[in-house]
């Protein structure tokens, strides 16, 4: 073990707040009820499911009737494109999305290309990351029905222009999902002024727990449930619900909005820092992404001529918890598809990290990290394999 660590990988996921473990504890033992059972005992648990129901409606400016709890984003997006697009297949089975959404989005789409028969367009991105509005509008075909862009991207942060693709969306009769897992917590979830029909969250990047998302659902857009069972969510998603873990995804929305302004301007802070810092002392880095429609927690960088798994490896020996792409890809030695699809060459793809910052993050943290790369990044340098 190094002897200091600085986790600069919030995007993977964050440390739960203990005001949220707090707020979750009574529910493992004293209010263990089902929440589905019509004893007091189980009428408590869904009291608490309720309660947090209604919390985040109030955070998504929605009914609460309008969000589905589920056990993550991964199964949030699952649901969303799966669940409309099978209940829309009397209007069509053209999807629509983005090469650089996570793969809950990309192996979904794919799978429902390669087995279900549906039709898919993958729309182009540019150097920064960024959808074009027209691009999309031209996509959007007879026969369209969902179309999915993430909020924010977890790899580059960069901030797609949410409510003028919904709009798009809407004038082809196309219903829209976005992704805003990244964005929970750095961004308005004002579902109203997003103009989205769906939208996905997951509690652990915004210091709730893991295991546990949410999904808002217009009113009168109906889903296919992809976990079939009982009737819980409305018919919407079967399967007991995680009291503990709802109640603290609510308890943890609600902190990161109440907190927002000093949560938002230190990420700001902490993240400026270090981009200066990092541009400065080191000669072969490039800032990736949107240089000011980012997440303001995100810092991603290439290093010319670094392979990233080694830098990667060679930072956590020296105690700074760093990334490459996404942390679902660690260990594969492929070049960030992400990049690639933003423009840049294999050979600079390979050279991507990806720090990110959080509300405990301090500036002697900022210091450690900048300090560590600029020892071990000139060091790496050229030494990739072909
Ligand atoms: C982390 C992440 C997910 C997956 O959420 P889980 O709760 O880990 O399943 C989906 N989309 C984005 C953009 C993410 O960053």
């Amino acid at each position: 073990m190094p002897r200091r660590t600085v986790y600069l990988d919030h995007s993977a996921t964050t440390p739960t707040d203990p005001r949220v473990v707090d707020a979750m504890m009574p529910y493992f033992t004293e209010i263990y009820g089902n929440a589905a059972s019509a004893h007091h005992v189980g009428r408590r648990a869904e009291q608490a499911v309720e309660d947090a129901r209604e919390r985040v409606a109030r955070v998504f400016n929605c009914k609460p009737s309008e969000v589905v709890f589920t056990s993550g984003g991964t199964e949030s997006d699952n649901l969303a494109v799966r669940g409309a697009a099978f209940k829309m297949g009397h209007q069509g089975n053209h999807l629509i999305t983005t090469p650089i959404e996570h793969s809950a989005i990309l192996r979904t789409v794919e799978q429902m290309a390669q087995y279900m028969g549906f039709e898919r367009t993958i729309l182009p991105v540019d150097h920064t990351g960024l959808v074009d509005v027209e691009d999309f509008a031209a996509a959007c075909r007879e026969g369209t029905t969902v179309a999915s862009v993430m909020y924010a991207n977890n790899e580059v942060g960069t901030i797609e222009p949410i409510p003028q693709l919904a709009a798009m969306a809407h004038e082809h009769g196309a219903v829209f999902h976005t992704d805003a897992v990244q964005a929970a917590g750095q961004l308005t979830l004002d579902v109203k002024a997003l103009g989205v029909d769906m939208m996905s969250i997951s509690a652990h990047k915004f210091y709730g727990p893991k295991g546990v998302g949410a999904l808002y659902i217009r009113d009168g857009l109906s889903v296919l449930p992809n976990q079939s069972g009982g009737s819980h969510e409305n018919n919407r998603r079967g399967g007991t619900h995680n009291t503990p873990g709802i109640v603290g995804l609510a308890a943890a929305l609600e902190l990161a909005y109440a907190e927002f302004p000093q949560r938002t301007a230190h990420y700001k802070h902490m993240r400026d820092l270090l981009i200066e810092r990092v541009l400065a002392t080191i000669p072969n880095a490039m800032l990736t992404g949107h240089p000011e429609q980012r997440l303001s927690s995100h810092a991603s960088f290439i290093f010319d001529g670094v392979d990233s798994n080694t830098l990667i490896m060679h930072l956590d020996l020296k105690g700074l918890a760093a990334s490459s792409a996404s942390a679902c890809k660690t260990g594969n030695p492929e070049p960030s598809s992400v990049l690639l699809a933003l423009g840049y060459p294999r050979e600079q793809a390979l050279g991507s990290l990806r720090l990110t910052v959080g509300k405990d993050t301090t500036v002697e943290d900022i210091e450690f990290a900048v300090d560590v790369l600029a020892e071990t990044i000139p060091r790496l340098t050229h030494a990739r394999h072909p």
